[in-house]
């Protein structure tokens, strides 16, 4: 079933029209209007997951605040993993990123006296989260696709899905890619490409993410040989709705929400006495799982949750400042929030982890760029700050795009050699959308959802890491024997639903094999067998190297400038 490959070229290919993908489109064609540059997504760029960002984006504008306080609330939230030049780095650009915003028309929320309003936010020591209501993400969305549209040189393939990055001789060479309404394999040659897909936390049942959420790019780098670095650390969020998974925004607790038990208590108090609902999202969801399973979790149909409870905050406030989290509360949960606490629970929310890019947001692959969550630059180390990841979409999306932009300036195309093509098109037509096999897409899907949450979720253990891996391993067998129902051409979505399950197959054998090989907790990394963090072993990032039997691991020192590691209290 090998069909024949058309050649579109481009000097840079960016895959992904998220936050991260469209700033770097304008960086790039802001470096220079000589560059042609294609944006390459699977769905229209304002349907990228981007757009469900709801509290804000961090960034340091007010007297009171500083740059040194950022940084150490960042590192500090981190547990000490990430790397301090880069964070510090990260907290100087972040700024920059919210006025250009502002300049192309973002509409952020404002104070009484015209300034760029910001709020409290987990973990923040200072009300630094930036917003627009609770639809940041939306907006900043619209504005960065607005803005890009200006360009004549940036060129948008809506609905194309990318399966494989060609890299010859540790040099990237282009991609292969299909279009979705013709289901046409098409490659594309280009001088730089950036990955910029967004996170994985599709491998979980219950999740904040968008269905697209599936890691494609983490990936297709991983099998082109680009490590994937500190993929034991999964964020969960402490307030997805039940029983849907729709995340309620951090900027709910920011505005004053709190997280009750069943005795009516605000249970925060035992765990974090100091930052209470506004502590780390490790810690909070560690202490609503904690809550949960001691027997304090309020019982309902879809079993144990937790209530947040913003009735105190009043009906003017909620309209005001959380009009979509009252209006998703009341459609999907049948809940209003002004009469009626909210039930919640934690849910699979970001991945810390991600291809190896360094500071300049480059993979040991030349010309091959990273930025956005597909990417791990060790800004977030062991556990994210609420609201630092549109921050760091922006500032390493505008990097990424900046330095494509000088490398495809002084580099030439690569020749795509025809049996790498060849190679690609007989994975995804003969062995994939041709097999034969008597397994379905749903029925493994749903069974690695159900492994990664049993085994790999908030708190894990070693024996149970080891089963979940040899589960893992055996749906990766099965997978082979899988069977595509339409064979059909024009928007195949059994197709695309295979190859995502393909590629969240290898993440979910990564993610287990560095949580397995981590013997300690730090962060988001919870393990039950190995209660403490272990500086004088594990300050360090993990480097997953994909082999035919599965990740090799291999490990590179945390880079500390001026904050050694302390004991991390809230
Ligand atoms: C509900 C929710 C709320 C959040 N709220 C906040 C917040 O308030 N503040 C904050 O800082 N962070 C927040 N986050 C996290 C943050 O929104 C994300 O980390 C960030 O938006 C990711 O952006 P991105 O550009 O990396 O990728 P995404 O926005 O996820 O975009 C990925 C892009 O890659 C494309 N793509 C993927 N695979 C392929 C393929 N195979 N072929 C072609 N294209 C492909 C997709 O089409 C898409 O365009 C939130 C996340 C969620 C889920």
């Amino acid at each position: 079933m090998v069909k024949l490959m058309e050649k579109l070229t481009h000097d840079i290919v960016i895959v992904g029209a998220g936050i991260a993908g469209l700033r770097a489109a304008i960086a790039a064609a802001e470096t220079s209007s000589n560059l042609d540059i294609a944006v390459v997504s699977k769905v229209y760029p304002v349907r990228s997951h981007s757009v469900c960002a709801q509290g804000g984006t961090a960034a340091v504008l007010r007297e009171g605040d500083s740059y040194d306080l950022h940084a150490w609330d960042t590192v500090k939230g981190s547990d000490f993993l990430a790397d301090q030049d880069v964070v510090e780095f990260f907290v100087r650009k972040a700024p920059e990123e919210i006025i250009v915003l502002e300049h192309w028309g973002c509409p952020w929320s404002r104070t009484d006296d015209g300034k760029i309003n910001q709020r409290p936010f987990g973990g923040h020591s200072f009300p630094r989260a930036c917003f627009a209501a609770d639809m940041t993400g939306f907006h900043e969305m619209h504005t960065l696709y607005g803005k890009a549209g200006e360009y004549g040189n940036i060129k948008f393939y809506d609905e194309w899905f990318v399966t494989s990055i060609i890299v010859e001789n540790n040099i990237v060479a282009g991609l292969t890619a299909i279009e979705l309404r013709t289901g046409r394999m098409q490659v594309f040659r280009a001088k730089a490409v950036i990955m910029a897909t967004g996170g994985y936390a599709r491998i979980y049942e219950f999740t904040t993410f968008s269905h697209t959420a599936t890691g494609d790019g983490m990936a297709m780098a991983y099998r082109a040989g680009v490590p994937l670095k500190d993929m034991e650390f999964i964020q969960f969020h402490p307030t997805g709705m039940v029983p849907s998974g729709i995340l309620i925004t951090g900027g709910a607790r920011g505005e004053g929400g709190y997280l009750i038990n069943a005795k009516g208590e605000r249970f925060m108090k035992h765990y974090a006495p100091e930052k209470m609902e506004l502590a780390p999202r490790d810690i909070v969801s560690r202490a609503e799982t904690t809550e949960i399973m001691e027997g304090r979790g309020i019982d309902g149909p879809y079993g144990a949750y937790i209530a947040l409870d913003l009735r105190h905050l009043g009906e003017e406030k909620i309209n005001e400042r959380l009009p979509l989290i009252r209006d998703v509360a009341i459609k999907l949960s049948g809940v209003d929030p002004v009469k009626e606490p909210i039930p919640i629970r934690p849910a699979a929310h970001y991945s810390m982890g991600g291809i190896h890019a360094n500071i300049k947001t480059e993979t040991p692959v030349a010309g091959f760029y990273a930025a956005g969550e597909c990417a791990c630059h060790n800004v977030h180390g062991a556990n994210r700050l609420g609201t630092n990841s549109t921050s760091d979409c922006l500032v390493f999306g505008a990097v990424a795009g900046e330095e494509a932009a000088k490398y495809a300036l002084s580099n030439g195309f690569r020749e795509i050699p025809q049996e790498k093509l060849a190679a690609e098109e007989r994975r995804v037509f003969d062995e994939i959308l041709g097999s034969e096999g008597d397994e379905r897409v749903p029925i493994i899907r749903n069974e690695m959802r159900r492994i990664m949450s049993q085994r790999v979720w908030i708190f894990r253990k070693g024996d149970e890491l080891q089963n979940a891996l040899k589960e893992i391993r055996t749906l990766k067998e099965r997978f082979k024997n899988i069977r595509v129902e339409d064979k059909g051409e024009a928007f195949n979505t059994g197709l695309v639903a295979a190859l995502q399950l393909d590629f969240t197959l290898d993440l979910a054998e990564v993610t287990i094999a560095s949580a397995l090989a981590r013997t300690e907790s730090r962060g988001a990394h919870t393990r039950l067998d190995y209660p403490k963090r272990d500086d004088e072993n594990w300050l360090k990032h993990t480097l997953a190297y994909y082999t035919k039997e599965g990740p090799r691991l291999e490990y590179i020192p945390v880079t500390i400038t001026k904050w050694p590691p302390t004991a991390r209290k809230y």
